[in-house]
């Protein structure tokens, strides 16, 4: 089926949906009217159960298809939270709320799928169950891992889950996906260093915590550089490097901040290992101490061979053969879905936002040009998932 026709003549009106939620922007776990707006519209579509709270401020939608019929449950899941930037679009539909604006289009992940629901409600040509999950805090809050952990799969148990993320730089009416790793795991590390203060013009009497740092700052790009496989992809940035107050002296203390992005969960590990070995004796070399924070975030956002297939298949169906890869490069971005594709098998695709600025940036604004193709991709995926 292509982009459905009556997706097709909705889509002006989930793209008002899309602007409300653009004008009334919420950040992380406290996205109290978004949520509320979902809720009320899925009960007004019909949907078999409705339930609001789930970690948090999680909203959940059950759908039956035909009465007696099938068994199997697929999960479809959208984003519905903002970003603490500043809005700089100037579009009418402009962030009414300062220093909050939707940068990241969950705006349009949320419309979409409100769109697809109501179509999905209104014709259930569908066998078993669909379970649409709006979830909160995908910006850094884990929003997935609460919904999880407050017994999301018990509740609402399902075979398989899929998600969508639109992707700026990728025509309108295309989808791009990859089996395997798509988007990286993303960790955190703090490193505390304490040498011994003092003045700067004696520095043989001091532990100079700065060029401690200086020598773990270059040994860490011996990781990637040197005991990473060069063919798996990872990152170790150090992003902050805090010491000192004055010129005249030697400080007591600094401390390094960055961030590890890698696409394999063996990798993450090697390199967490890595990073305090290389920390410990570097500042044990220059008789400084030093302590390693080290938290991990989003775990590797994974695809299932067979259900990346699947969504392509879908894909390829709404638009066509020529617009859909399924040899996207991975993004060493994180994206909080991986929680759920550790549960359950599922895939997670790009979809086109066309030439606009790139997610996160204060121009970014979602195209309501890829609604019909969004929202249709959602409706035959859950159709066609359901149909097997
Ligand atoms: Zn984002
Ligand atoms: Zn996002």
């Amino acid at each position: 089926m292509p982009v459905s026709n009556s997706i097709r003549a909705a889509a002006p009106e989930i793209a008002e949906w899309r602007r409300d939620f653009h004008r009334n922007p919420e950040l992380l776990y406290d996205v109290h009217r978004t949520a509320s707006v979902v809720a009320e519209k899925l009960r007004a579509f019909g949907l078999d159960r409705v339930e609001t709270g789930i970690g948090r401020t999680g909203v959940v939608g059950v759908l039956h298809g035909r009465a007696g019929a099938g068994t199997r449950t697929v999960a479809l899941r959208a984003d519905m939270d903002a970003l603490p930037i500043h809005e700089i679009t100037g579009k009418p539909w402009s962030s009414a709320v300062p220093g909050k604006m939707h940068a990241c289009g969950h705006d349009g992940h949320t419309a979409m799928l409100l769109g697809a629901a109501r179509q999905l409600a209104e014709t259930r040509a569908f066998e078993g169950t669909i379970v649409f999950i709006f979830q909160p805090a995908e910006e850094g809050g884990g929003g997935a891992r609460t919904m999880l952990e407050d017994g999301l799969l018990d509740r609402f148990p399902f075979d398989e889950v899929y998600g969508l993320h639109n992707m700026p730089g990728l025509d309108v009416g295309r989808f791009a996906i990859r089996p395997g790793p798509i988007m990286a795991a993303a960790d955190v590390f703090r490193i505390d260093l304490e040498g011994r203060g003092g003045h700067a013009a004696k520095p043989h009497a001091t532990i100079d915590p700065v060029l401690v740092g200086s020598h773990i700052v270059t040994a860490l790009q011996s990781i990637v550089s040197r005991t990473v496989d060069p063919l798996s992809a990872a990152v170790v940035s150090v992003t902050e490097f805090h010491a000192g107050d004055t010129s005249n002296v030697i400080p007591q203390t600094a401390w390094l901040g960055g961030t590890v992005r890698t696409l394999d969960a063996g990798v993450r590990s090697f390199i967490e290992e890595r990073l305090r070995h290389i920390v410990a004796s570097t500042a044990a070399v220059f008789g400084a101490t030093a302590e390693v924070g080290y938290r991990r975030g989003y775990p590797v956002t994974v695809n299932d061979p067979r259900a990346a297939r699947f969504a392509a298949d879908v894909a390829r169906k709404v638009v066509g053969d020529a617009a859909v890869s399924e040899t996207a490069d991975p993004m060493m971005g994180a994206e909080d879905f991986a929680y759920f594709l550790e549960r359950r098998p599922g895939a997670y695709i790009f979809m086109g936002n066309g030439p606009s600025a790139g997610l996160h940036h204060p121009a970014y604004d979602f195209d309501d040009e890829a609604i019909a193709y969004g929202s249709s991709w959602w409706v035959a995926l859950a159709e066609e998932a359901l149909a097997r």
